[in-house]
């Protein structure tokens, strides 16, 4: 067990850092309170591949640059704790573009991987609808065959990087208990997004996405006919962990914000970082975070060492992502009524915060996982 980065991830830390605040943060910054256009998202993810950010984990004879997770989701967590809206952004392309290379034929890499490793593709991946969210299993969209292609109709909700992504993997019914994967192409076979406005994490795009008859040839199939669902399962354990390290960074921006400004703030005759009970509150918010950290690190830990961590990563998903909305719930608190307004960014980070706990499976989603790991019940019916 050793709970200091390694000289390796040390090192890309101290360059990544740098990179974040010289290059990814001037680009990010104008998409706080909207969502990133596609330019934007095009440049930023530009910016930021060549540290492994947004393609780092397709492995090197995919053009990647097979980063282990848990040096990526250090990565992660420095960048989320200046921008989660670019982390998100770019935790979504990198897991579309892992699976473009998990999955798809020779032809659909040759076609995409490499411009979705440099940046230049963004990918998105649609799963949830209006009515399924938490039991995927009763989704509606449907992929119909049609001699050498496949028709697909149906409508896919709250899909991160929709409205800026060059290709969706949507995953649709292929018969009555049968869910498979496919490339849609915007440009060529075409998708309609409607932007969704939400509380948080703004400038991460998400969208409605329509997909009305729209024809894909039979090679844009990835993996096998009836895989879909399992691949996306599958895909679990490293999505929990990932969204986990988008709340780490907020978390520590919370935080570093809110010592900073109990050292700055005086109230009765000294500053407010002087009185016992602020220091509960900093010494508390410092508690979670590291409670935080060494649960997610041990499920990336796992996960680099290609090990399952279903038990680990519920674990660390359901913790982590209610701790942050305490953590920033008390930057607030530390800050008085300033932290309720604009000119703080503790009321940023507490409506990022929010955001976290309903993605890649609920709270109480991973509780029930958390549960049936360790009775052997499963109580999700
Ligand atoms: C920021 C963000 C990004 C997202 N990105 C994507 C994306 O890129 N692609 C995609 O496909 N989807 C995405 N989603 C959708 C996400 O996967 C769903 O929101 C999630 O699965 C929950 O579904 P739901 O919102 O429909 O809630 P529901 O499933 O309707 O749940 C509503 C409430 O009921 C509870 N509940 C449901 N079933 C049970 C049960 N058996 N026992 C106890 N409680 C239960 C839930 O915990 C929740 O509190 C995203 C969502 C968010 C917020």
């Amino acid at each position: 067990m050793d709970f200091e980065p390694n000289e390796e991830q040390t090192m890309a830390l101290d360059g990544w850092r740098r990179a974040v605040l010289r290059d990814v943060a001037p680009l990010a910054a104008p998409y706080m309170d909207s969502p990133f256009d596609r330019e934007a998202a095009h440049e930023l993810m530009r910016a930021m591949v060549p540290f492994g950010v947004g393609s780092g984990w397709v492995p090197e004879e995919g053009g990647g640059m097979g980063l282990d997770f848990l040096t990526s989701g250090l990565l992660f967590e420095e960048l989320s704790r200046t921008s989660p809206d670019a982390a998100g952004l770019a935790w979504v392309a990198e897991g579309a573009a892992l699976k473009v290379h998990s999955n798809g034929s020779e032809e659909i890499k040759a076609r995409y991987l490499e411009k979705m490793v440099a940046g230049e593709v963004i990918g998105c991946s649609a799963i949830s609808e209006p009515g399924i969210g938490s039991n995927v299993r009763e989704m509606r969209t449907r992929a119909v065959r049609d001699g050498k292609y496949y028709r697909i109709t149906g409508e896919k909700m709250w899909i991160s990087n929709a409205t800026i992504a060059d290709v969706v993997l949507v995953v649709a019914k292929t018969d009555e208990n049968e869910f498979s994967m496919f490339l849609v192409d915007r440009e060529e076979h075409g998708f309609e997004a409607q932007e969704i406005q939400k509380l948080g994490i703004s400038g991460w795009p998400m969208a409605q996405v329509q997909f009305n008859d729209v024809v894909v040839p039979e090679g844009n199939l990835l993996g096998e006919i009836g895989s879909g669902l399992r691949e996306t399962m599958k895909g679990f354990d490293r999505s929990r962990c990932f969204v986990s390290t988008l709340a780490l960074g907020i978390g520590r921006a919370a935080l570093e914000n809110a010592i900073e400004y109990s050292k700055q703030r005086s109230q009765f005759g000294k500053p407010i970082a002087g009185h016992q009970l602020v220091q509960a509150m900093l010494a508390e918010m410092a508690s979670e975070l590291a409670a935080s950290q060494l649960l997610v690190y041990r499920a990336l830990s796992m996960m680099a060492q290609g090990r399952r961590c279903e038990l680990e990563a519920s674990i660390a998903k359901s913790f982590t992502t209610e701790a942050v909305q305490r953590i920033a719930s008390k930057a607030i608190q530390v800050h008085g009524a300033f932290g309720l307004t604009k000119e703080f960014p503790v009321e940023r980070h507490f409506r990022n915060a929010r955001m976290l706990s309903i993605p890649d499976g609920t709270t109480q989603i991973n509780q029930l996982i958390i549960g049936r790991k360790l009775t052997g019940i499963d109580a999700f019916s």
